[in-house]
């Protein structure tokens, strides 16, 4: 089966509002559809979608796979349906977004259909091989770390990042139920924009909501209920899907409440100092009569990371992404350059199956141009 969906000419995306479903359609969720759905650049078509199996649920959908064709052309092609669980109002941001953005580390948006309820169907790349959670269930059950996959996977992890924040989209819901992989091609897609917002400039000190994702990767200023923060909250939750992919759970991970959960990153990072509660824009909090004196470095004492991973660069890289101070967390650029990535640019790499790596230094110009430029220098890119 070929993979299609050759993006059309390009055509007003507001176009897209008159694309209807048959409600009867709807209600059955194994029933062929006949849709006019509209592709990312907002041409519209007619697809036959027809459902193969059930993927997974996450904040604001089902997800399943389908088989497509494309009636105009007959082309056909293996894809991805997102159908809405709740009202317009909760998917209509997560369209927004992926109407926005294109890259080879975001699961793109390939059409969307909308139902007599104005709620989008959003039909996305599909990627063969299941999310990051998944992958490190089965290499953790049998006590064997990610190998090589740990730095291949993080990196492309920060690049989808990196893009995301040059397009002012902060995701907020960083974990890895929502980083799809393919270890054959050593891929990873960022996907689930259903928590994102989009933050310009001149957005800049709007009121956010703060109970936001899931607790366990939430960036600390959120769980103290800062509504005024910054993309910044993605790098901590990066980082701690970066332990868990270290230590085969989240580093602080037990915790069920906001405030245990609290008192459990103080036990490792210590508590915030006064000035730390101003940067995360939040009122002090009490300090806990007892703080247990774990450290990064110490919950990765256990772990043997074989060459090429270099150990003491990624306690280097935990501890200075893992602080309560949003403004002195690196940005995702910085991070792609950091030495523990260094060996990811060793010529002829070669995945566990004898494929080669795949690019990932294949920088767009709109990238090059986000890059600072000390990050675009350590890449060697002249611009
Ligand atoms: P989401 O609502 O996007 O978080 O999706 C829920 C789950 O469905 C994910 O954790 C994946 O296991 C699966 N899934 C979502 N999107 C895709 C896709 N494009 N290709 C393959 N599996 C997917």
């Amino acid at each position: 089966m070929v993979q299609i969906f050759e993006m059309g000419e390009t055509e007003s995306k507001e176009a897209a509002g008159n694309t209807k479903v048959d409600k009867r359609e709807e209600e059955d969720p194994t029933k062929v559809l006949h849709v006019r759905a509209v592709t990312w650049d907002g041409e519209t078509v007619k697809l036959t979608v027809e459902p193969m199996n059930y993927l997974g649920k996450g904040a604001f959908g089902t997800v399943k796979k389908i088989l497509l064709v494309d009636e105009s052309s007959g082309t056909e092609g293996v894809a991805a349906l997102k159908n809405p669980l709740g009202p317009e109002r909760l998917n209509s941001m997560e369209k927004a977004i992926l109407l926005e953005i294109r890259h080879k580390n975001v699961c793109n948006l390939l059409y969307f259909f909308v139902d007599k309820l104005n709620r989008s169907h959003l039909i996305l790349e599909y990627v063969e091989g299941g999310d990051l959670f998944q992958f490190m269930r089965t290499h953790f059950v049998h006590n064997v770390g990610l190998g090589e996959y740990l730095e291949l996977f993080a990196y492309q992890l920060w690049r989808a990042i990196a893009y995301c924040h040059a397009n002012a989209i902060i995701h907020r819901d960083l974990k890895p139920e929502n980083l799809l992989v393919n270890p054959e091609l050593g891929t990873l897609k960022l996907t689930d924009f259903g928590c994102s917002v989009l933050l310009r400039d001149e957005d800049a000190g709007k009121e956010m909501m703060f109970y936001v994702g899931t607790l366990v990767f939430r960036a600390p200023e959120l769980i103290l209920g800062s509504t005024r923060y910054s993309a910044k909250c993605d790098i901590w939750s990066a980082a701690i899907v970066m332990s868990e992919m270290v230590l085969g759970k989240p580093i602080f991970y037990d915790a069920t409440a906001p405030k245990a959960h609290m008192k459990k990153i103080a036990d490792h990072i210590g508590f915030p100092t006064e000035l730390d509660f101003g940067d995360m824009g939040v009122e002090p909090i009490k300090r806990p009569s007892h703080l247990k004196t774990h450290s990064i470095q110490k919950r990765l004492a256990h772990v043997h990371l074989p060459p090429p991973s270099d150990k003491p660069m990624l306690e280097k890289l935990l501890e200075e992404t893992i602080i309560y101070s949003p403004a002195k967390r690196p940005t995702a650029w910085e991070v792609l350059v950091h030495p523990f990535f260094r060996w990811l640019r060793e010529p002829g790499l070669v995945l566990p199956n004898g494929k080669p790596y795949p690019d990932l230094f294949d920088f767009s110009e709109f990238e090059m141009a986000s890059m600072p430029d000390a990050v675009r220098a350590n890449f060697n890119i002249a611009f």
